[in-house]
This record gives structure tokens, sequence and C-alpha cells, in this order.
């Protein structure tokens, strides 16, 4: 196996078993070393600190295994059927609910690897050049995984593998095919387009905040601002909202949304949807238009050095909510800024309320889902907040 050892006292972290290795701390390393390779790491006297996959990069090592120079035979086997059986404690597998994270990679000791379950189709991202090399192997372990029923692996890394590796993925199915694409989630129905959609193809990790949201839909004039697919439109249509209007900037979005709406309530009048910027429509709104309002942009500040204009973009976004909300009306804010902290966010919303004048109280402080652990060595994988609030 080849090694690279670490400089001294650079070991300190790594047994803290945070699961990245800054390529500042390596000393040396074996000749011949490959991208995407396993690679055994030693502190700077030579003792084993654990296996990992290689990548040129200012994270230069995902740690895979701690205190062992190898990794077991069946490795991906054994951390994916921990990872379905923690999704099975969590009671996410059930005849009305297909729909789940299967590998939230670092919270599932995967670093590098994502896997969304649509029904029998598993939708797999790799992070890195070592996940990219180990994707066969990963998609039969997922096609044997006893419980899991998985019968199709599409494989989706074209945007998410380091783009410098040069490792041109194609998108494209590993093992079957499906040529239906819905998945069902807490007993509604989804198109789910990970041939042409975001990410995966859905926004698995709002789940439970959508069905809060439900909770508070009826009798109410719903706007779900940033709406993608629709899934916070579509539990409020069930919670017996009086009306919905989804916006999205994106067209294919709206087309998404109203597939969606059309699937669970066809031709329910109660439903409209608009292509428009978010700041446009706010602004165009009139007052007291609406009495729940949900905004759930995509991430304004997507590295540490954009918090600066991320947070003026939180701050700008929740004023206009602010400013039109109906007295007494309920706010769903989030943010998914990874970089943006829970205080960060809070403090921006905080400063809206003051600069649109009204007094607001939080009522449920929201985040992301069980399905998207975080690994407590590793608190960067700690990225979904939101609040819910009482605007007077
Ligand atoms: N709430 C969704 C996920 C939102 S993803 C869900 O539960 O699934 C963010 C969405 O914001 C994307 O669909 C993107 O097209 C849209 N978007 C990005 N910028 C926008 C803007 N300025 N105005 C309106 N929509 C925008």
């Amino acid at each position: 196996m080849k090694t690279i050892k670490l400089k001294p006292g650079k070991e300190e972290s790594v047994l803290r078993r945070h699961p990245w290795i800054f390529s500042g701390a390596i000393a040396s390393l074996s000749a011949g070393l490959n991208e995407g390779d396993l690679v055994t790491v030693t502190d700077s006297r030579g003792e084993v600190l654990g296996t990992g996959h290689y990548q040129i990069g200012s994270i230069a090592v995902r740690m895979l295994e701690f205190n062992s120079s190898a990794l077991p035979d069946d490795f991906f086997m054994q951390r994916l059927e921990s990872a379905f059986r923690l999704r099975e404690t969590l009671g996410l597998i059930r005849p009305d609910n297909d729909c789940y994270r299967l590998v939230h990679g670092e919270g599932d000791f995967l670093p590098g690897l994502v896997v969304d379950i649509y029904g029998d189709t598993a939708v797999m991202q790799a992070h890195s050049p070592g996940m990219h090399m180990a994707r066969g192997e990963v998609a039969d372990a997922l096609t044997m995984l006893p419980g899991a029923r998985i019968r199709n692996v599409y494989y989706k890394s074209d945007t998410t593998l380091p783009f410098k590796a040069g490792l041109d993925a194609e998108n494209g199915y590993l093992i079957g095919q499906y040529d239906g694409n819905i998945a069902t989630e807490n007993g509604l129905q989804f198109n789910i387009d990970w041939l042409k959609g975001q990410k995966t193809g859905f926004f698995v990790d709002q789940r439970e905040n959508r069905a809060l949201l439900e909770k508070f839909a009826r009798g109410k004039r719903v706007l779900n601002m940033f709406c993608y697919t629709g899934g916070f439109s579509v539990y409020a249509m069930r919670g017996g909202a009086l009306q919905v209007d989804s916006v999205d900037s994106s067209a294919k979005a709206v087309s998404l949304t109203e597939a969606n709406i059309q699937l669970n309530f066809p031709d329910d009048p109660r439903h409209h949807a608009y292509t428009e910027d978010a700041f446009k429509f706010l602004s165009d709104m009139k007052k007291d238009e609406y009495d729940l309002i949900i905004l759930d942009p995509p991430a304004f500040a997507k590295h540490r050095g954009a918090i600066k204009n991320g947070l003026i973009g939180y701050r700008r976004l929740n004023t206009r909510a602010f400013e039109k909300i109906k007295p007494g009306g309920i706010l769903f804010t989030f943010s998914c800024s990874q970089a943006i902290s829970r205080d960060m966010f809070r403090m921006a919303v905080f400063t809206a309320s003051v600069k649109a004048g009204r007094r607001v109280r939080i009522l449920h402080q929201l985040s992301q889902p069980a399905d998207h652990p975080v690994d407590i060595a590793h608190p960067e994988g700690e990225y979904l907040k939101g609040l819910v609030l009482q605007v007077e």
C-alpha cells in the first residue's frame, strides 16, 4: 500500500477522527501515488493513523478507516448496511415513503459519497476521485444490500467531482435502467428527474420541514418562493391551504412543480405557478396577500469568501417578506449555505425584521433531517438551517 507521512503534530485532528487531511499537513508521500488511490496515513514517526482516498487539492486525503492500514474486503457493504439500518431505525422505509438519503458522505463515514434512494433506484454522486474509482464496487454493494430492494443505480457525478481531476465522469446507469420516475414521500407522489434535475433530482433534505409546514397550512394563502419541484406546495395543498402560489425563476422548475401538483391534486384550482425572479415577485406583490410564506433559496454563500454578500442576500430577501406578510402570518425561512452558521443566519433574519419594522417570534428552529447525519468530529457536515416565525 502507498503511504502518506504527516508533519509532526499534524496527526492531532486525525486522532480526533476528523476525516479530512489538508495538503499542508503532509511531510512526504510514496512515489507514484495517483489521484483516487487508497493510501495509508502515518504520523511523523511512522505510526499508522488510518486509510483514506488520496486526491490533489486542498483536502488531500478523505479518511475511510482509522487505526488500520487497509480496508476490509467488504468495506462498502459494511458501511452501506450500517447506513441502511439507521434509515430503518429512523422509520423512513415504509410503503408510503420510499424516498430518503441512504449515504450522506462524512455523516455516514463514507467521505465523498452521496446516495439518494427513489423507490428501487439509487442515485449516486461521487465528490472525490477515490469514490469515482470505487463506483462499480459501490453500485454492486447497493444492489446486494439486504432489505433495500435497489434494482437500478444511476451515477451522476459530472458536476460534483473536482473539475481539475479531468476524470470526464459520464452520467448514466451503472446497473439496471428505470423509465418511470415516481417516488413517494410521506404518502405524496413526486416525479423525480435524476437525469436532468438539480443535485440528485429532489431535495430530500426538506422532508420533515415540509411535513411541519403541512400542519400550518389549513385555510392559509401560501407563497412557496424558490419552489423547484414544488415540495412545500404539495404538502400545503394536502394541509388544506386556501390558495398556493409557487414561484421559481426557472421555467423547468415551474413545470416540475405543476406536474407534481397534477400528480397529487389533479385540476385543483387552488394552485398557481409563476416563473419569476424572487426579488421582483416580492417587490411587486401587494401587502397582506399571503399569510404563510416559504423562502428556501439556493445557497447564497457557497464558500467562506462569500459570507458577507450571502448575509446581505438573506437580509434583503427576508426584509421583503417581512414587509409584505399579513399580520399574524407565518414565515418559513431557510439557508442551506454551509459557510453561514446558525447564529449568523438568525442575526440576518433579526436585522431584516428590524428593517421591516415587524415584531417577530421564533416558533421552531429547523435543520437537516436525521438521514443527513452530522459526524460530531466533522461539524462542516451541518448545512441546513431554518426558522419558523410568527410575524405580528
Ligand atoms: N424549496 C425547494 C428547493 C429549492 S432549490 C424544495 O423543497 O425542493 C432553489 C431554487 O431556487 C431552484 O429551483 C432555483 O431555480 C431557484 N432560484 C434561484 N434563484 C432564484 C431567483 N432569483 N428567483 C427565484 N427562484 C430562484
